[in-house]
């Protein structure tokens, strides 16, 4: 896996985003993350070595970890990333976004019922944004989806929306003010996904969480640990 950031920074758009890792980050540093910027790996997907060939390998990459791919304030940069993107067909791009609602306006003219090696993950987080971003997603030309739900700060019933999904991703949040993470909706979605035949991710514990009415606060550094020892994950037949 490797890591891919034409740009840099993001603004805040939904509930999700009260403890976004990037912000915390450049808060430490003195850096605006409210300001986007290209990166000096804008191109990295189609840089070569001496010898012509591409420097990065065939892989899973995952695009714009340090913002929102379809965010506004890069859209004059995108086209040229689609570019790159289809001149890797050797690679598949994997990106997450909180403005599914803008993906139309940010596709390619060639991209028709969706490039082959893009994965695109919707993220949501509460029933309001799971009614109103999944109902866009379910009808996208999109080859590869996923639906992320984390930080998932309540129940959220996605059933009606999980046709054509490969993966639902759902994890808590990390933070010393985090929101509570329940652990009866994560097997409310688990059993969702099983009835649909979609598979299933328990990422990460929240800081906070509850398990059969209990209060728990965890270490951020067990935080992933302790998801797999729930041992919850399915993989669809
Ligand atoms: S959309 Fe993602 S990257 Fe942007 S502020 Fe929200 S959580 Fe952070």
């Amino acid at each position: 896996m490797v890591r891919w950031d034409p740009w840099r920074g993001c603004e805040k758009c939904s509930e999700g985003c009260l403890h976004c890792y990037i912000h915390k980050g450049d808060a430490k540093r003195n850096i605006d993350t409210n300001m986007v910027v290209k990166t000096n790996h804008f191109s990295k997907p189609v840089d070569k070595l001496k010898n012509g060939t591409y420097k990065m390998k065939s892989c899973l990459v995952y695009l714009g970890f340090s913002t929102d791919f379809l965010i506004e304030k890069a859209d004059e940069w995108r086209q040229i990333c689609w570019e790159m993107i289809k001149e890797r067909s050797d690679c598949t791009f994997l990106f997450l976004t909180k403005r599914i609602d803008r993906f139309l306006k940010c596709i390619p003219d060639d991209w028709n019922d969706g490039y082959d090696n893009v994965v695109v993950c919707c993220t949501v987080e509460d029933q309001k944004n799971a009614d109103y971003k999944l109902s866009i997603f379910s009808k996208l030309p999109v080859k590869h989806k996923i639906i992320t739900a984390q930080p998932l700060l309540e129940r959220v019933d996605m059933e009606k929306y999980l046709d054509g999904i490969e993966t639902v991703v759902v994890g808590g949040e990390s933070d010393k003010d985090a929101r509570l993470l329940d652990y009866e909706w994560v097997l409310d979605i688990r059993n969702q996904c099983i009835r649909k035949n979609v598979s299933f991710e328990f990422r990460q514990c929240g800081t906070h969480f509850i398990k059969d009415n209990k209060k728990y606060t965890i270490q951020t550094k067990d935080l992933c640990r302790q998801a797999r020892l729930a041992n919850i994950d399915y993989k669809r037949c």
